[in-house]
């Protein structure tokens, strides 16, 4: 039968019977005793299969003692349980068919060893195959399935919202705007010159920064609805927490207000590492080994942690009562920066911390207004190691306040007519935040740069594939 090296490992058939398994070879090594040992994964599981190759085989001089990292080939053979530790079972080998060589193997980027994650990050198409990307992916999928399995077990739909859109539902003016190719048919004003504005089919366009605005409309109508989607944000920095297109999970309930919002956040990271917990040991183990070495307890902490909550005007005055000394100000009406996040978290409490209600005017124009006049129903959720991971709010659900507030911030009401519609037509409570998928990926993995927590990452000078 043909099987994973998963299941090979596993022990899918009985001992002694035969098996075929195909992927990529790890390693060679040849016994003075004419075997060779070809480590062969196929990206399925962690763990590479060991698969031992007798001199008889016909092709062994010409070809099996030729394979290097890298090869593509198809093993076929008996499975047996193994001698060595740490993995189940090996294949005898009775026949090595080779697939695809290396060309040089001299030059073949990913050679048996640990690389540097910037020499990584060159060759994005490649680092797949090291122990450390086939982990990162294997557990960036696993908290993509856990993210649809908690929603979908807590009564929420999926909504699918725009990537093309004509609003910046953040107001901070980080979209990209979207063009066309179409040079025989460029939009032109009546002068003959070329008109960007209007490249959308005769309007102005970008590709969306939040899926926020859109899924509001659904909560207004099926009361608990997520979106799970792209999102792009031209954010010209070489920070380690931000990329310029990155995915993001919006939840989205009704009559609901920020505590609940809060306990929504709190019950849902902590699903989520539950799930990475008991479905990817293998490969938590191997980011503890090779990434951070705490990274499994962090997990465990995390979801044995109750969040401290913290109001942003006890936070500014903890921050500046710290005695500490940090690069960029603290001061009521000021955004926190991520080295307040992380005092915070980190030095403060010990554990995430949701930072509430915000002065109203460094946030969107969309969050629910405080009876004090002055700051909005918004929190943040901080993580230890990171600072911000989520951002939410209540939203204002009031045509009048809201009408105000889009006045105060420049924006056009008859713009978001669309957007005011459900505020004009059985309005209700409702509250949602925003989880960056690959913040989360980072947090998961311990990583460094949010860089190395997306296949292709998208950031200034590394669009190049
Ligand atoms: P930051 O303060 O870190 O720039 P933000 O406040 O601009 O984040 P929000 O608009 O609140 O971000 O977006 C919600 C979530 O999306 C954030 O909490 C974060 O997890 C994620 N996020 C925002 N910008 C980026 C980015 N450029 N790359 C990756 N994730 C991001
Ligand atoms: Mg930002
Ligand atoms: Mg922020
Ligand atoms: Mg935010």
């Amino acid at each position: 039968a043909v099987v994973s090296v998963q299941q090979a490992l596993g022990g899918v058939v009985a001992p002694g019977e035969e098996v075929t398994v195909r992927g990529w070879v790890r390693t060679r090594r040849d016994s003075k005793a004419g075997l060779s040992f070809v480590n062969v994964s196929d990206g399925s599981c962690f763990a590479p299969i060991q698969v031992v190759a007798p001199a008889s085989l016909g092709n062994y001089e010409d070809e099996v003692r030729r394979l290097s990292a890298g090869c593509s080939v198809v093993a076929t053979g008996t499975l047996v349980p193994s001698q060595g530790q740490g993995q189940g079972f090996e294949i005898q080998a009775s026949a090595i068919e080779v697939l695809g060589w290396v060309e040089d193997p001299e030059t073949y980027p990913i050679q048996p060893k640990a690389h540097s994650l910037e020499f990584l990050r060159e060759v994005a198409h490649l680092r797949p195959r090291t122990n450390l990307f086939g982990a990162v992916t294997r557990i960036r999928h696993c908290l993509a399935q856990a993210v649809h399995r908690f929603f979908h077990e807590q009564g929420f739909y999926w909504i699918s919202t725009p990537i093309i859109t004509t609003s910046d539902a953040e107001g901070a003016g980080q979209m990209f705007r979207v063009s066309t190719l179409d040079m025989a048919n460029l939009p032109r004003d009546n002068k003959g010159e070329v008109d960007f504005s209007k490249d959308f089919f005769g309007k102005e366009t970008f590709l969306t920064v939040s899926g926020q605005l859109n899924v509001e409309a659904y909560c207004l109508a099926l009361s608990k609805v997520y979106t799970f989607g792209p999102t792009f944000r031209a954010e010209n920095s070489h920070t380690t927490r931000h990329l310029a297109e990155f995915w993001m999970i919006e939840p989205e309930i009704a009559f609901a207000d920020l505590a609940a919002n809060a306990d929504l956040a709190e019950a849902f990271l902590k699903y989520l590492f539950e799930a990475v917990l008991a479905e990817r040991a293998d490969d938590m183990a191997f980011i503890a080994e090779r990434v951070q070495k705490d990274a499994v307890t962090r997990l465990e902490n995390f979801i044995d942690s109750p969040f401290e909550r913290i109001d942003y005007t006890e936070a500014v005055r903890l921050l500046k009562d710290s005695g500490h000394k940090f690069d960029y100000p603290v001061e009521w009406g000021l955004d926190l920066q991520t080295e307040h996040e992380r005092w915070l978290t980190e030095v403060h409490v010990g554990r995430p911390v949701v930072v509430m209600n915000y002065p109203e005017q460094i946030k969107a124009f969309y969050m629910r207004l405080n009876d004090d006049g002055k700051t909005c129903a918004a929190m943040d959720v901080l993580a230890p190691g990171i600072g911000e991971i989520i951002g939410g709010s209540q939203r204002e659900e009031r045509l009048d306040v809201l009408d105000k507030r889009m006045a105060q911030f420049g924006l056009d009401a008859e713009h978001y007519g669309w957007y005011r519609d459900f505020r004009r037509y059985g309005s209700v409570p409702h509250a949602g935040f925003g989880l960056g998928f690959e913040r989360l990926v980072v947090y998961t993995c311990g990583l460094a740069n949010i860089r190395d927590a997306i296949p292709y990452p998208r950031a200034p000078g590394l669009a190049t594939f």
